[in-house]
C-alpha cells in the first residue's frame, strides 16, 4: 500500500443508528428526509454549499496525487476490501436505503442492491487493463496505456442511490482517480452511509460525498478542478451539464432516461415469460432506466400476454419496505408519483382498457401508485411515448413486425430494449434491426458488470462496466519510439 493513511474509523457501521450518527446533520440542522412508504423521519441529511466544492476537490486532487502512484494490483486490493466493508454492513445499508428510497428489502430491491455494490466492486478489482502494444516492428514500439484522469465529479439519481454510485466509484478509482460524489436531494442518507462504510477502508480525501442540491450538481460539474464528469439522471439535466463542461472541454459520461422497447415474436410461450416480462418492466416499481417501458405483442398472443401478465402482476405485494413480504413498493417522491399518474389518465381518457391497477387510493399515507398494465393503447399516447418511471406498463398489439421495429425506434432515446420469442437465431435478427445501447433476448434490464452498458441517441453517451467502463474513466496515452 501507499503512504496514505486510511481513516481506520474504529466505529462499528452495522446498524442503522451508527450510519444516521456517522452521516446526520448536527440536531435542529440539515433537511429532513421522510420515509415515501410512510411519511416518518428518516434522518437529517447535511446541506453542503458551493463553497464546499472547492474544499472537496482541493482535497481529492491532493489525496489523488498518490493514490495515482499505486498499481492496479494496489487498488484493486483496496477495492475488494471496500466490498467486504459493504458486505459487514449490508443489513444496515439495505434498511436504511429501504426506509429513504422506498423499494422493499426483498425482490430485486434494497438486499440485492447492496449486494451490488459489493458485485461491481470486486468485478472492477479483476478486469485486466495492459498495456496495448499498437506496433513493433522495424519502423519501431508504440504503445496505448490509460493513465488516470484526475478528479471525477459524479452525480447520481435516486432510484438505485447506492448501486449507480458504485458504478460511478468503482471504475474510477480502480484507474487511478479520486471521486467528489453529488447524490440526489431525495437520497442523500443511503450514498452518505454507503461512503462512510467504504471510508473505513478507502485512504482519506480519495472519495466525499456533497449532499445538497441541484446547485452544488451544477457548481461541481462545472468546477475547473473537476477532469471528468459522470452524471446518470434526467435528459434534461444531462444537456445542461454537457453545456456546462463545454467551457473546459470536460470529459464526460452520460447515462440518461430511456423508454425501453419489449418486442414479443409471435413464437413466443406468453406463460413461460411472463414473470421475466413482469420483472423487466417492474423492477424497482418500474423506477429503473433501463426498465420496460413499453411492450409490443403480435396479435396472434395478445389476449394470451395480457392474461398472463395480468395474473403474475396480481401476485406481487406492494407495501412498506420493511415489511418482508413486499416486492414492490412506493414512487420515491410525490413528483414522480404525479408523473405516472398523469400519463395513466391521459391512456385512460384516450380510451385505453386498464386492466390492472390505475386506481390509486386517494388518501392512502405514502406514494403508493398500484400495479398497472394497459392494453388496446396507441402507439402515440404519452403514456407510450414518455417515459413513465413507475410501475405502469403500456402493452401494444402489433400486426407487422417491421411495424413493431419502426415504433420501438421511433423515439429520441436508445437505452436497452428486448426480443421475446424460442427462435434465438430470429430474435437476434429482429435485435440487430433495434436502436439502442443493449437488446436483451428473452430477459431485460439484466445489466451485467462485465457488459459495458450505455445509451445512444439521447440516452446519453460514453460507456459503463467492463474493460471499456474503466478506459472511459481514464485518458488514453500513447508512448511510441
Ligand atoms: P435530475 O436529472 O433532475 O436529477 C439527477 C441528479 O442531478 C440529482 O442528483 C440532481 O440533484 C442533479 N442535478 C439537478 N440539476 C443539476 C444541474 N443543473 N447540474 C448538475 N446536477 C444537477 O432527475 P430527477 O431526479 O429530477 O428525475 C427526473 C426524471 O429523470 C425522472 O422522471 C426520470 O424520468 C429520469 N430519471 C432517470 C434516471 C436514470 O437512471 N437514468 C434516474 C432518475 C431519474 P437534486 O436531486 O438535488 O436536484
Amino acid at each position: 500500500m501507499t503512504s496514505q493513511t486510511t481513516k481506520n474509523d474504529a466505529t462499528d457501521l452495522s446498524d442503522v443508528a451508527a450510519l444516521l450518527a456517522a452521516i446526520e446533520a448536527p440536531a435542529g440542522d440539515g433537511v429532513e428526509i421522510l420515509d415515501p412508504a410512510t411519511g416518518e423521519l428518516v434522518g437529517r441529511a447535511p446541506q453542503r454549499g458551493v463553497a464546499d466544492v472547492d474544499r472537496a476537490v482541493a482535497t481529492a486532487r491532493e489525496a489523488q496525487r498518490a493514490w495515482a502512484g499505486t498499481s492496479h494490483a494496489e487498488r484493486s486490493e483496496v477495492l475488494n476490501r471496500a466490498a467486504e466493508a459493504i458486505e459487514a454492513s449490508a443489513e444496515a445499508l439495505a434498511t436504511l436505503l429501504s426506509r429513504e428510497q422506498g423499494k422493499p428489502l426483498n425482490g430485486p430491491n434494497a438486499r440485492f442492491e447492496v449486494g451490488a455494490c459489493a458485485a461491481w466492486l470486486r468485478a472492477n478489482a479483476a478486469f485486466e487493463l495492459e498495456p496495448e502494444v499498437l506496433v513493433d516492428d522495424e519502423s519501431g514500439t508504440a504503445v496505448l496505456e490509460y493513465v488516470p484522469v484526475g478528479v471525477v465529479g459524479a452525480v447520481g439519481p435516486w432510484n438505485w442511490p447506492m448501486m449507480i454510485s458504485v458504478w460511478q466509484i468503482a471504475p474510477s478509482l480502480r484507474m487511478g482517480n479520486a471521486v467528489v460524489l453529488k447524490p440526489s436531494e431525495y437520497t442523500p442518507l443511503s450514498v452518505s452511509a454507503l461512503v462512510a462504510v467504504m471510508n473505513q477502508v478507502l485512504p482519506e480525501g480519495l472519495l466525499q460525498v456533497l449532499p445538497g442540491d441541484g446547485a452544488l450538481g451544477a457548481a461541481l460539474t462545472a468546477h475547473d478542478g473537476v477532469d471528468k464528469v459522470m452524471f446518470t439522471g434526467s435528459t434534461a439535466t444531462g444537456k445542461a451539464i454537457m453545456r456546462s463542461a463545454a467551457d473546459s472541454v470536460k470529459r464526460l459520461t452520460l447515462e440518461l432516461g430511456g423508454n425501453d422497447a419489449g418486442i414479443v415474436l409471435p413464437d413466443a410461450d406468453p406463460e413461460a415469460i411472463a414473470e421475466d416480462l413482469f420483472w423487466g418492466a417492474f423492477i424497482n416499481t418500474g423506477q429503473t432506466c433501463a426498465a420496460m417501458k413499453r411492450l409490443y405483442v403480435h396479435e396472434s398472443q395478445y389476449e394470451q400476454v395480457c392474461r398472463a401478465l395480468v395474473a403474475v402482476a396480481e401476485k406481487m405485494p406492494m407495501g412498506v419496505g420493511l415489511e418482508e413480504q413486499n416486492v414492490l413498493g412506493p414512487l420515491q417522491n410525490r413528483a414522480q408519483y404525479d408523473i405516472v399518474a398523469d400519463l395513466v389518465e391521459k391512456a385512460r381518457s384516450a380510451g385505453a382498457t386498464i386492466l390492472l391497477g390505475g386506481d390509486p387510493v386517494a388518501d392512502r399515507t405514502g406514494h403508493f401508485y398500484p400495479t398497472t398494465l394497459v392494453a388496446d393503447i396507441d402507439n402515440d399516447n404519452p403514456l407510450v411515448a414518455e417515459e413513465q418511471f413507475g410501475p405502469v406498463l403500456p402493452i401494444v398489439k402489433y400486426t407487422e413486425l417491421d411495424q413493431a421495429i419502426a415504433w420501438a425506434n421511433g423515439l429520441d432515446v436508445g437505452l436497452g430494449s428486448s426480443v421475446w420469442g424460442s427462435d434465438i437465431d430470429r430474435a437476434r435478427e429482429v435485435a440487430s434491426r433495434i436502436e439502442a445501447g443493449t437488446t436483451w433476448i428473452n430477459k431485460h434490464g439484466a445489466v451485467d458488470p462485465r457488459m459495458p452498458f450505455g445509451g445512444i441517441k439521447e440516452s446519453g453517451q460514453g460507456l459503463e462496466f467492463g474493460v471499456e467502463g474503466l478506459k472511459s474513466v481514464a485518458l488514453p496515452k500513447v508512448t511510441s519510439w
